[in-house]
């Protein structure tokens, strides 16, 4: 039996973040991980996907940049941006590792299980006899095991990929149906579709990122139009089978034959399965996921949940700010400590991006009525000036009262990933239409529309 302060299982965005911060606050930390240090973000998440995302950003640019005037033409070798991108993430993970050392993180490499209060048994990961389970004890223990591509229970699913098998191609399929319409979807869809693939989303409802402002809802569906993917809507597989072709997905009203490959990108399901929830009367609500209150407590004293497991807003840096203050909280001193869930800025890596933060136009209507005032603009960024393929940028702004205070941000078009991080700084300070109109504009950017809006 060995004894710890604190116990982390998951080495994930969340798990890192939390040990180490308690580390470094003087705690005797274990950190449990049966994968790859850095988890989903690292190793199958946001990381190989930005590689991704701008190589296909290279692509459009090596278009744009004909009409520029530049001859010749640029062809990808997919094998070796694909052992590049993996050499990448392996030297992520050793850096990992060394900070986890540096910090005096204790990392104990197999799968973590609850097996009462305060106790924590590792399985080494594979079949080795020799590996004898170790029991981990500590007062405090984080379960941060974040969560795995869901698959649909139809025929023939296993014969489609995830985002996870996405990483693994080594070439580049020549035709794709993504199934689902959120995040992943658009995403993938934008990178298979610049670098020369076929693409067809299949999407359940009429439109793609339903929980978006309307505005950049239907400006991504037109510009995924206008480069050449094909949306069935209102469009659910029923099944998947090869043929001579290929693979057909079949669903009520609607057909796609001969395509390569199909990638499910309907959600994520989180790892709470089998983490001996039972052993301390942990449940878990309908989907899997484990409540938490404010400070991230379970109902269990003694037992912590941060990122995907938790099911509120699965993003790298939540899980991380989760996981911090926890440390904070737990071995700092800093009891008040907790993660602020209101106005978190998020980047869709579509083509083109998206970046919002704060109140779509509809969340705003509900609960504060014909207060809301909103400001909107669609234009054609300078860049595709001399190009015949024109990708619009739209912006909105989501005011409340009279003082006009912004409560929604919402951008699609070339620049939105990096401009939103500055202005969720200043939704969150307060800021007024009127504080946005007295910033002097930067010319000739595109975000300087957000501060010129009429
Ligand atoms: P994870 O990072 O999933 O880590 C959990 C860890 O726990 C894993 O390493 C796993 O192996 C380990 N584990 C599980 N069970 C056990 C066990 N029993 N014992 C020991 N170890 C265990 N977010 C962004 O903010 N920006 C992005 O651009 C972005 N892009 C994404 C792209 C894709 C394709 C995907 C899938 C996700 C993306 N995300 C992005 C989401 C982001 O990756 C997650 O929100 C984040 O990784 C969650 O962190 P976590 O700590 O909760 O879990
Ligand atoms: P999302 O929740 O974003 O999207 C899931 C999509 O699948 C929705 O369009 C949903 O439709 C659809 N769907 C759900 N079930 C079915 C079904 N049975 N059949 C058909 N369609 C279905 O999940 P993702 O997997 O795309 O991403 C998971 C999370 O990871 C995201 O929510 C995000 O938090 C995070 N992530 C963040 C990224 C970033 O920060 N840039 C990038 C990638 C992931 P409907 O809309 O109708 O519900």
């Amino acid at each position: 039996m060995e004894e710890l302060d604190y116990i982390v299982i998951g080495a994930g965005s969340g798990g890192l973040a939390s040990a180490r911060r308690a580390a470094q606050r003087g705690a005797r930390v274990a950190l449990v991980e049966v994968g790859r240090l850095g988890g989903t973000c690292v190793n199958v998440g946001c990381v190989p996907k930005k590689v991704m995302w701008n190589a296909a950003s290279l692509a459009e640019g090596a278009q744009v940049a004909q009409g520029y005037g530049f001859t010749g033409e640029l062809t990808l070798d997919f094998a070796k941006l694909k052992a590049g991108r993996d050499a990448y993430l392996v030297r992520l993970n050793q850096i990992y590792a060394k900070n986890l050392d540096a910090d005096g993180v204790q990392l104990v490499t197999g799968r973590g299980r609850l097996t009462g209060p305060g106790e924590v048994r590792v399985e080494a990961p594979g079949s080795n006899p020799d590996a004898e389970p170790r029991t981990l004890r500590a007062p405090h223990v984080l379960l941060a095991t974040g969560g795995r591509p869901r698959r649909p229970e139809l025929p023939g699913q296993e014969l489609g990929i995830t985002s996870d098998g996405f990483f693994e191609l080594t070439e580049l399929p020549r035709s794709v149906v993504i199934v689902g319409g959120g995040y992943i979807s658009v995403e993938l869809a934008g990178v298979l579709r610049a670098l020369g693939s076929e693409v067809t989303l299949w999407v359940r409802k009429a439109q793609v990122l339903t929980g978006f402002d309307p505005l950049i809802r239907d400006a991504l569906t037109e510009e995924l139009v206008k480069a050449g993917i094909h949306i069935e809507v209102e469009a659910e597989p029923t099944g998947i089978v090869r043929e001579a072709d290929g693979l057909t997905v079949r669903g009520v009203g609607h057909e796609t034959r001969g395509v390569d490959q199909v990638l499910w990108a309907i959600g994520r399901e989180p790892n709470t399965a089998e983490l001996g929830l039972e052993s301390v009367g942990l449940t878990t609500d309908e989907g899997g996921t484990i409540s938490v209150d404010a400070y991230q407590n379970t109902s269990v004293p003694g037992v912590y949940a941060v990122g995907d497991i938790t099911g509120r807003w699965p993003l790298t840096p939540v899980a991380i700010a989760a996981g911090r203050k926890l440390a904070d909280r737990l071995f700092g001193g800093a009891a008040e400590a907790r993660l602020d869930y209101e106005d978190i800025p998020t980047v869709v890596f579509s083509h083109p991006p998206i970046g919002t933060v704060g109140l779509t136009e509809p969340e705003a209507r509900e609960r504060h009525g014909s207060a809301v005032r909103c400001y909107q603009t669609r234009f054609t960024n300078l860049y595709y000036a001399l190009v015949d393929h024109k990708v619009s940028t739209v912006m909105k702004l989501v005011t409340v009262g009279p003082e006009e205070r912004v409560v929604g941000i919402h951008v699609m078009g070339l620049g939105a990933d990096e401009m939103i991080q500055g202005f969720a700084v200043a939704l969150r300070m307060g800021a007024t239409k009127a504080d946005l109109d007295r910033t002097v504009a930067i010319h000739p950017t595109a975000a300087e529309e957000l501060v010129t809006l009429r």
